[in-house]
């Protein structure tokens, strides 16, 4: 459980955290490598969406991913990358939240993805909350949870754990 003050901190300023799905890269399976290895390089991300023609999220593509394929073709010229498609190199979806508000889960998801799409009801894609935007937030509690909270430390016992994860 994700402490209640940690949680007000976090959602304390109200504008959203979601990147929204109009301004996030994306390709359709039936785009070629190529095309895929293009927007990868342009946008200077390793990973993007895979979204079906009705937004529906299908998978990622990574640019590992897209190396990967390219190092099985004899050559390994780059031009051989237009005969194959993103759906022979994409990954299925790991992880994805149905509500921008479930922290918990977001912050674990998040401590191994660099980002988790968001979907609606349908499955369709809504956007994605990123590691950036969610540290931005985390930076802010950080500073200000004093502001907001008297915090002083409670005696340890044996008892207490000094580490513990989720
Ligand atoms: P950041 O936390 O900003 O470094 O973003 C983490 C990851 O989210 C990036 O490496 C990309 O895979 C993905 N990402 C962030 N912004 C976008 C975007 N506008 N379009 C597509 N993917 C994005």
């Amino acid at each position: 459980m994700i402490d209640t003050a940690v949680e007000q901190m976090l959602l304390k300023d109200t504008r959203s955290y979601v990147i929204p799905a109009d301004v996030v890269a994306n390709v359709t399976a039936s785009n070629t490598l190529e095309h895929a290895l293009m927007v990868l390089s342009k946008v200077g991300y390793n990973r993007i969406p895979v979204l079906a023609a009705d937004d529906h999220l299908q998978g990622m593509i990574s640019l590992a991913a897209i190396t990967d394929k390219l190092l099985q073709v004899p050559g390994a010229a780059v031009d051989q990358l237009s005969h194959y498609k993103v759906a022979d190199a994409m990954s299925p979806v790991g992880h994805w939240v149905d509500d921008p508000k479930k922290l918990e889960t977001i912050l674990n998801y998040l401590v191994d993805d660099p980002f988790i799409p968001l979907i609606d009801d349908h499955q369709v894609f809504q956007g994605i909350i990123t590691r950036r935007e969610l540290l931005k937030r985390i930076n802010y509690l950080a500073h200000n949870l004093h502001v907001n909270y008297d915090v002083t430390p409670k005696q340890l016992t044996a008892k207490t754990p000094l580490h513990s994860h989720s």
